[in-house]
């Protein structure tokens, strides 16, 4: 009896001692470029043109409302509706309607997130099954296939492949092949993830490649998330268009948005998904038995700016319209400098990203520190510690199956002070000649 009883005393040990603390759900996801980077960015105290964010202040109209938000009284400093603040998703469907072509209900269509990050979260959370297979379009933002992990599904990816066609390159040259897009499609698809203008590329989808995609969805009964945080931001004429606005794709898609990308105050952390409400719904659910909501100040001071848009729209007045053309001055002075020390950027036709490809410099990266790491990743941490500048290697924008090919790329941000893109370009120059 005793015997016996030790016997199952041991074997209760072995299992408790066996037993792994974390859940399967997050193995292999422990990795985060942003993480990485920024502490090393942040270590070297370098010339920033590595993460996504302004260093210059958003207009000063934002500022104002979350300041008026901030001492408004009580209400401002405790919990508004769950999904959303109304006064924003009121706004949100007001202004939105009138882009998408569609009525959208504030309070059905519409969820206010902790950042666009979130609300990709509820999304995946809300959709995918184990075992579904979710489309990802290479590069693609890093977030989507860890996301897509923990939903229990299963990301395929196509990538989208330079054609040369003998001049420099643009991110209009980056297309995507038809055939292999549609050979991706089958009967455990779920959702494909779409990301335009691109991050990293800058890809603005035309509106014969998203019908292209619409098709398919419609064809094999798939979701489609839009992930379109950098809308506003296209160049040279090129135009954002909403794959929800062609026909039959209101009903399945989802659409993402970001506040912090919109109106320059990324540490904000407003974001939305707006979409038709019987898929909403269950984003809701997610979000309910998560986060709850959103700061109610920060949501207040979005609306103030979106009411201000509305007001504006498509004026000299509008934010949407005075940022990009502060920004393509920045694309151009970046370009530029990188063609000139012989790098050979690929012009992003929106987004304020630009990748550029590094094969013609040859640095000896003899840093034993990150001896095993892919080419981009050894080359940025090289330029981070010995030249003070920081990017981002465009590897980590691609499958473990496919990141070997763009190993010489990387990624650099422009929505930065003429200052701060002086200095990047001094460093490159120095460089360049020899110092
Ligand atoms: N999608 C893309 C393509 C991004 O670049 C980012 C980074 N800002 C996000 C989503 C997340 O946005 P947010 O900061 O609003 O969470
Ligand atoms: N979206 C931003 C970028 O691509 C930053 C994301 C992050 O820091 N997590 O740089």
């Amino acid at each position: 009896m005793t015997v016996c009883l030790l016997i199952k005393l041991a074997v209760i040990l072995v299992l408790i001692m066996s037993r792994q603390l974390h859940a399967r759900r997050i193995e292999g996801v422990d990795k985060n470029i942003w993480v990485e980077f920024t502490q090393l960015a942040a270590d070297y105290q370098v010339v920033n043109l590595g993460q996504g964010f302004p260093d210059f202040s958003p207009p000063s109209y934002i500022q104002e409302a979350f300041c008026k938000a901030v001492n408004g009284g009580c209400s401002m400093h405790q919990y508004t509706r769950a999904f959303g603040h109304p006064p924003l998703v009121t706004i949100l469907a007001k202004f939105f309607s009138k882009v998408v072509g569609h009525d959208i209900d504030a309070f059905e269509d519409i969820l206010v997130t902790v950042g666009a990050y979130q609300a990709l979260f509820c999304t995946f959370q809300a959709l995918v099954n184990e075992g579904d297979e979710v489309i990802i379009i290479e590069p693609f933002f890093d977030c989507y296939q860890p996301m897509v992990k923990m939903a229990g599904g299963k990301a395929v990816y196509v990538p989208l492949r330079p054609v040369s066609r003998g001049k420099a390159l643009t991110s209009a040259d980056w297309v995507l092949s038809s055939e292999e897009l549609a050979s991706k499609f089958n009967s455990r698809t779920k959702a494909i993830v779409i990301n335009t203008p691109n991050n990293p590329l800058g890809k603005v989808y035309k509106r014969e490649e998203l019908q292209l995609i619409a098709d398919l969805c419609i064809k094999h009964d798939v979701v489609c998330i839009s992930d379109e945080v950098y809308e506003w931001l296209t160049y040279d004429g090129a135009k954002h268009v909403k794959i929800a606005s062609l026909p039959g794709m209101w009903e399945r898609t989802v659409t993402i948005g970001s506040g912090g990308k919109t109106f320059s105050a990324t540490g904000w952390k407003v974001g939305w998904a707006i979409g038709a409400g019987h898929i909403l719904k269950h984003l809701k659910t997610v979000h309910q038995n998560s986060v709850y909501h959103c700061a109610t100040a920060a949501q207040e001071a979005v609306a103030v700016g979106f009411q201000r848009e509305y007001e504006h729209f498509g004026t000299p007045e509008s934010y949407f319209l005075q940022l990009p053309e502060r920004l393509q001055h920045k694309r151009e002075k970046l370009a530029a400098c990188l063609e000139s020390v012989g790098l050979q950027p690929v012009l992003p036709e929106g987004g304020y990203f630009m990748i550029a490809d590094i094969s013609s410099v040859k640095v000896d990266l003899n840093d034993p520190s990150t001896q095993g790491e892919p080419y981009d990743y050894r080359f940025v941490k090289w330029l981070i510690k010995e030249k003070g500048l920081a990017t981002i290697p465009v590897s980590a924008f691609y499958s473990p199956e496919h990141s070997k090919d763009f190993e010489n790329y990387i990624r650099f941000c422009f929505v930065k002070e003429d200052s701060t893109l002086s200095s990047a370009e001094a460093i490159l120059r120095n460089w360049s000649n020899g110092k």
